[in-house]
């Protein structure tokens, strides 16, 4: 089927849209279009530096960025460069799959004071995302809290406790090693507002506490249930089952048995961030459970801590022009479709939920809202009008093979084990491919 197709965004959900296509249109001609010089989103920018073997997935993508008929837009940022509108015009289709880049927001009395982050902001620094290397946390801290039972509060805990010799094979940035490294935390507190059983830790993320070689998970054995309520059932219930049982084997540890502990803590609501202009703790209030629901006792508890990272989920930004569903934190569509023509993928279609790979059936929905929208294919011309207009406005595309420099500089400056040095400045990845 002949027919131009813009995907806006690079990451999983962008790239999955666009080998969905390539397999089922054979003659779509696919632009994708990104704001950063560097392409896979999440893959580079959200999943842990020390989960490398997820990171993986991105050779899968850049058999598809090579594959004909496709061409990558770095560089070039909708809204700036190019509007949504100028696109609906140029192209048949146009997918969004933009993500759900912002952090909910913690809204409790003192979370404006200096030491509190939220946790696309925190894990954006630590990955050496250029919105967010100028964070600079102070982690000349003893105790850290992480609000939030998920896996990305799992994740900026461990990569908070990991060994120096651990990190040193990832691909945090050099700045963000180097902090770690110095920093002098001893205690990181993962607070769950509900219970063991509504955490969404996945069973192989919370089980991965167990293998860090300077840190003991630990956990209060009087927190954690004697059984699961009937009304869990199927995967709910096979995931609290094995969790239950991880954090059983946490509360036998001895916590004074490595020199860091984790400690896993339950049925806590944070109400309020303590200190003068830097935080100095969180005072939480316990919770007991009604009807699913974490319903506050009245009785408080403080956590001294220098350092509260809120992982309490992400959101979509609204799109100017498009209805937004301010509840959900989505596009409004219907199994992806926003209307004929425009279509939305991965988080910003479903919500901040899921691995990776759950945006890849989002492709493959859209793929065939395409081809009912579009029996006799499309006319639009796409692409060469999308040159015209950048090339006009003077935007310096970084086309694939620019990304692919940029990549064999960060293997080249890699140090040792680690995998790759990022470059976390737009500015020096320009200056690097003007030869600079
Ligand atoms: P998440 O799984 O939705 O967890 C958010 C946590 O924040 C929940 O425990 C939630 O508690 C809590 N929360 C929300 N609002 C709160 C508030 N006001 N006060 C206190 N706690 C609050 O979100 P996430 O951790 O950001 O992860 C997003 C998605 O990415 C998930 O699907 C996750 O599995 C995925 N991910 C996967 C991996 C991996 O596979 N390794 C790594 C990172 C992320 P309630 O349940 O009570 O609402």
């Amino acid at each position: 089927m002949e027919i131009s197709v813009a995907i806006i965004g690079s990451g999983p959900a962008g790239f999955y849209a666009a080998d969905a296509l390539i397999k089922n249109a054979d003659d779509a001609q696919i632009d994708i279009i990104e704001r950063l010089p560097t392409p896979y989103g999440l893959i580079r920018g959200g999943v842990a530096p020390d989960h490398q073997t997820t990171k993986k997935v991105a050779i899968k993508f850049e058999k598809t960025a090579l594959k004909d008929g496709l061409q990558y837009f770095g560089n070039v940022e909708v809204g700036r460069d190019v509007t949504l509108e100028e696109l609906r015009e140029i192209y048949d289709v146009v997918i969004l799959a933009i993500g759900a880049p912002a952090d909910r927001v913690l809204t409790i009395p003192g979370s404006d004071k200096i030491g509190v982050h939220g946790s696309a902001a925190f894990v954006g620094w630590y990955n050496g995302h250029p919105d967010f290397v100028e964070l600079a946390p102070d982690l000349n801290v003893d105790a850290a809290v992480v609000i939030g039972n998920g896996n990305v509060a799992l994740d900026i805990a461990r990569v908070l406790v990991r060994s120096s010799s651990g990190r040193a094979k990832t691909d945090l940035p050099n700045y963000a090693r180097g902090a770690m490294d110095a920093s002098p935390i001893k205690d990181v507190y993962i607070m769950g507002r509900r219970g063991p059983i509504e955490a969404k830790f996945t069973n192989v993320e919370l089980r991965e506490m167990l293998d860090l070689t300077e840190c003991a998970p630990i956990v209060d054995a009087a927190d954690l249930p004697e059984f699961i309520p009937e009304n869990v059932e199927n995967r709910d219930r096979r995931l609290a089952k094995k969790n239950l049982y991880t954090l059983c084997a946490f509360s036998e540890l001895d916590p004074g048995a490595k020199p860091k502990r984790a400690h896993f803590g339950f049925y806590a609501m944070p109400v309020e961030i303590l200190g003068g202009e830097r935080v100095e703790g969180i005072r939480f209030e316990r919770t007991k459970l009604e009807d699913g629901h974490a319903i506050g006792t009245g009785e408080m508890m403080d956590i001294p801590c220098g350092l509260v990272v809120a992982a309490i989920g992400y959101r979509a930004d609204p799109v100017p022009g498009l209805p937004y569903d301010e509840v959900k934190g989505i596009i409004p569509n219907d199994k992806g479709r926003i209307e004929k023509g425009l279509y939305a993928v991965g988080w910003i279609k479903r919500g901040p939920s899921g691995v990776i790979s759950s945006s890849r059936p989002d492709g493959v929905e859209v793929v065939e809202h395409i081809a009912a929208d579009f029996p006799n294919g499309g006319k639009k011309a796409g692409r060469t009008k999308l040159l015209e207009l950048l090339n006009e406005r003077a935007v310096r595309i970084v086309h694939f093979e620019d990304w692919k420099k940029l990549e064999a500089a960060e293997h080249h400056r890699a140090e040792q084990a680690q995998p790759r040095q990022k470059f976390t400045d737009i500015d020096a990845m320009m200056d690097h491919l003007e030869g600079k």
